[in-house]
C-alpha cells in the first residue's frame, strides 16, 4: 500500500497559515499593510491581552464589495496582481493574497466593510477558514477587522505565545515601522484601552519620528538626501555623539517597506567607521527607494527580507549618503565650524579656503608667531611610513626608547628608485612635520579618501548648488586653556579644539590616506587559504582592489586561494585570518576593504604620534592645528569618537551673563 498521503484542505491551510502568521505581530503587520494598500489616511489599530483575544484595524480606505468578501479569504486570491509581469513592478506592500486565508485559518475574524459608492456596507464572520456570516449592514466607508482568539484551534502554537506585554510589544514595533514609512497617515495604536501612540499624518517623517521615538531622538538626528543611478535615499541618521549601544534603531525600508537588509546595515557601518565610540553603533530612518524591477520582494513569505538585483549599488547608496550627510552635519550642529559655502558640496564650493590663497589667513594674537612657521616642509609619504613602522616597533619591542631607535626605511613604490637615508627622528619631530604637512596640503587631497566620482560628483550631478561668492572664516587664537584646549574665537562665536583630538585626527587621516599605496610583501611559499564559496567569490571579483591594498592573491582550486604576497605592515599576522577578513570585506561590498585591524594600528600610531594634553605646544603648532580644524570637515571626532571641537555661540555666553534672556 502507498505511503503517500494528499492532506485535506483544513490542514494544508494550517501549514500554510503557519508560514505568514506565528504570533499575533504578524497579524497586525498584515492587516496594516492591507489598510495602507486601501489607500486610507487614517487608521486605528487596537489590541487587548497583547493581541491574543483581541485586534482591530478599522481604516478608511476603498472597502471591500459584498460580493469580493469571501472571495478576498480565499489562498491566491489578490486584487493587486493578476499576470506575472505584474511581479516585476509590485508598488504595494500586499500581492501574495495570502494573508486574510492565513488569518481566517487560525483566529475568529469579523469583518465590516463598506465602498464609499456603495449604499450599504457587508458584515461577514469567517472562524477557522469556515464562513459563518455574510449580510448587508450599515457602516462608515472604510474597513474593520476584528481578529479574535487567534490559534484557538491551533493549541501548539498557543503554547509558544510569550507573555502579553511581550506580544504587545511585537505589535508596537510593527505598528512604529508602518508610521515610519508612511508618515502620511495619521496612525493611531491603543494598546488595553490606553492610546500608545498617534501620528500626526501631516506626510512629514521626521514629525513621524518625533511621535515614535520621542524628542530625545528626533533632535539627535540629521537628514540625508542623496541620489545614485535611480536609487534615492533619504531619512535620517544619527549624530555620531548620540550613537545607541545596539542596532535596534537601525530602520530601512524599501520603497515604503520595511525590511531587514544586511547590506543596508554594513554599509552605515563602515560610513560611520573610526567616528563612533567603542561599542556604539549608527542609528538611522532611512527611506531607500528605487525601481521596482531591481529589488525581489517575493523572496521571504512575510517579505521582512529583500534580494537586489545589485547589491553593491544598494550599498554604495547607502554609505554615500551617510558620508554626504555626516559631512553635512556641521550645518546645524555644535561643531558647526566651516563656512556656510563649504556645506554644499559642490567641487568648487568644498573647501574655499584651501583654493583661495587669501582666504587662508588665520588671524593670531600672539605678537612673536612666525607668519610662515619653521620647520621646513619634508615629503609626506617617508613620514608616515616612518610613523607607522614605530608604531610596529613600539608594539613589539616596549623596552627601547624611541628617541634613540634606529628608522627602520620600509621600500616605496616611488622611493624604491631613489633609496635615501632618513635621519632618526624623535616623536617630536614627527608630531611637528604631521602638523606642518598641512600647509601643503592641496584641497583635493583632503578629500580623497571619500570616492568622489560616485560622491561629491553624483551629487553635484543631481542637485546643482548656485554659485556664491566665497565666505571665509578667519579663527582667532585666543589661547591655551589647561595646555589642553585651544580658545579659539570666529564669527562670533568661541570654539575650544582639544589638540590631541584634532591632532591625532589629522594624523590617522593621513595614515588612512597613504595606506592606499600599501607595499607587499612577498612570502616565501604561497599560503594556501580555505575560504567559503561566497567569500571566494568575493575575493576572486576583487583581485585588483586586494592588490591595491597590498595583497597578492591567486585563485586556487575552488574555494580555496593562494596566497602570495601580503601588506608589509601586517607580515606578523597570520595570513589565513587577514584574507578571511578582506573576502568578507569584499562579501559586504565594503567601500575601504582594509582589515580592522589596519584601523587599529593607525588608532593606535595616530594617538602616540599626537600632541598631548598637557604639552607645551608652541603657537604656529597651534595654529596649524586650529587651521586644519577650520578647514577640514573630517577632523570632527578623534579615531574613538571623542570630540575634537566643542562650540559656544556669543548668544549662548550672554544668556550666562544674563545679559540677554
Ligand atoms: P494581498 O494583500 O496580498 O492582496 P490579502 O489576503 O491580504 O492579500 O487580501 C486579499 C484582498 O482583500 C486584497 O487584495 C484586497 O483586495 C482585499 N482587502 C484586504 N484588506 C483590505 C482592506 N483593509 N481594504 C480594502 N481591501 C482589502
Ligand atoms: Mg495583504
Amino acid at each position: 500500500m502507498g505511503r503517500i498521503n494528499l492532506l485535506s484542505k483544513e490542514i494544508s491551510e494550517l501549514i500554510a497559515a503557519g508560514e505568514v502568521i506565528d504570533r499575533p505581530s504578524s497579524v497586525i503587520k498584515e492587516l496594516l499593510e492591507n489598510a495602507i494598500d486601501s489607500g486610507a489616511n487614517v487608521i486605528t489599530v487596537e489590541i487587548k491581552n497583547g493581541g491574543r483575544t483581541y485586534m482591530r484595524i478599522t481604516d478608511n480606505g476603498c472597502g471591500i464589495s459584498f460580493e469580493d468578501v469571501p472571495k478576498a479569504f480565499v489562498r491566491h486570491a489578490t486584487s493587486k496582481i493578476s499576470q506575472k509581469c505584474d511581479l516585476d513592478r509590485i508598488m504595494t506592500l500586499g500581492f501574495r493574497g495570502e494573508a486574510l486565508a492565513s488569518v481566517c485559518a487560525v483566529a475568529k475574524v469579523d469583518v465590516i466593510t463598506k465602498c464609499p459608492e456603495n449604499d450599504y456596507g457587508t458584515h461577514y464572520r469567517i472562524c477557522g477558514a469556515q464562513e459563518e456570516a455574510h449580510e448587508q449592514s450599515g457602516c462608515p466607508d472604510g474597513t474593520t477587522i476584528i481578529v479574535r482568539d487567534i490559534f484557538y484551534n491551533v493549541p501548539a502554537r498557543l503554547k509558544f505565545l510569550k507573555k502579553d506585554v511581550t506580544e504587545g510589544n511585537a505589535i508596537a514595533a510593527i505598528v512604529n515601522k508602518i508610521a515610519l514609512s508612511h508618515p502620511e497617515i495619521s496612525l493611531k495604536f491603543v494598546r488595553d484601552n490606553k492610546t500608545e501612540l498617534l501620528t500626526a499624518g501631516d506626510g512629514k517623517l521626521y514629525s513621524a519620528i518625533y511621535s515614535v521615538f520621542g524628542k530625545d531622538f528626533a533632535s539627535s538626528l540629521i537628514p540625508v538626501d542623496y541620489s545614485n543611478n535611480g536609487v534615492k535615499v533619504t531619512g535620517y541618521t544619527v549624530k555620531p555623539l548620540s550613537a545607541k549601544a545596539n542596532h535596534a534603531f537601525q530602520n530601512f525600508f524599501i520603497n515604503r517597506r520595511y525590511v531587514k537588509s544586511l547590506t543596508c546595515m554594513h554599509a552605515i557601518d563602515e560610513a560611520y567607521a573610526n567616528i563612533l565610540m567603542t561599542g556604539k553603533v549608527a542609528a538611522c530612518v532611512l527611506m531607500i527607494d528605487l525601481p521596482p524591477d531591481i529589488v525581489d520582494v517575493n523572496v521571504h513569505p512575510t517579505k521582512i527580507e529583500v534580494r537586489f538585483s545589485n547589491e553593491k549599488l544598494i550599498y554604495d547608496s547607502v554609505y554615500f549618503a551617510i558620508k554626504n550627510a555626516l559631512l553635512n552635519e556641521d550645518k546645524e550642529s555644535d561643531m558647526d565650524i566651516t563656512p556656510a559655502v563649504t556645506r554644499n558640496f559642490t567641487e568648487q564650493q568644498l573647501h574655499p579656503m584651501f583654493k583661495d590663497e587669501k582666504a587662508q589667513q588665520i588671524s593670531i594674537s600672539f605678537s612673536d608667531t612666525p607668519s610662515n612657521p619653521q620647520p621646513a616642509v619634508r615629503p609626506v609619504q617617508p613620514i608616515v611610513e616612518q610613523v607607522v613602522v614605530k608604531a610596529k616597533e613600539e608594539q613589539y619591542s616596549t623596552d627601547c626608547e624611541l628617541n634613540n631607535r634606529a628608522v627602520i626605511q620600509v621600500p616605496h613604490k616611488e622611493s624604491d628608485a631613489m633609496p635615501q637615508q632618513e635621519p632618526v627622528k624623535s616623536p617630536r619631530d614627527i608630531q611637528t612635520e604631521a602638523l606642518f604637512e598641512a600647509e601643503n596640503e592641496s584641497a583635493s587631497s583632503q578629500f580623497k579618501y571619500i570616492d568622489k566620482s560616485s560622491f561629491v560628483k553624483k551629487e553635484l550631478s543631481v542637485q546643482p548648488q548656485p554659485q556664491q561668492p566665497a565666505e571665509t572664516v578667519i579663527p582667532t587664537i585666543i589661547g591655551e586653556l589647561f595646555k589642553t584646549y585651544i580658545i579659539v574665537e570666529a564669527e562670533g562665536c568661541m570654539y575650544l579644539i582639544d589638540k590631541h583630538a584634532a591632532h591625532e585626527r589629522f594624523i590617522f587621516e593621513k595614515i588612512k590616506e597613504d595606506v592606499k599605496n600599501l607595499d607587499c610583501q612577498m612570502l616565501l611559499e604561497p599560503h594556501i587559504v580555505q575560504l567559503s564559496f561566497d567569500e571566494y567569490d568575493a575575493i576572486c571579483e576583487n583581485l585588483d582592489k586586494a592588490e591595491e591594498i597590498g595583497f597578492m592573491i591567486e585563485p586556487d582550486v575552488a574555494p580555496t586561494v593562494a596566497v602570495k604576497g601580503v601588506p608589509l605592515i601586517i607580515s606578523e599576522l597570520n595570513p589565513s585570518d587577514v584574507v578571511c577578513e578582506i573576502a568578507e570585506n569584499f562579501k559586504h561590498f565594503k567601500v575601504n576593504p582594509q582589515l580592522d585591524v589596519f584601523d587599529e594600528l593607525f588608532h593606535s600610531v595616530a594617538c602616540k604620534a599626537a600632541i598631548k594634553a598637557n604639552d607645551n605646544t608652541s603657537d604656529a603648532e597651534l595654529k596649524v592645528i586650529v587651521k586644519a580644524v577650520f578647514n577640514n570637515p573630517k577632523i570632527r571626532y578623534c579615531p574613538h569618537g571623542r570630540p575634537v571641537v566643542i562650540k559656544l555661540t556669543k548668544a549662548d555666553i550672554e544668556k550666562q551673563f544674563r545679559r540677554i534672556v
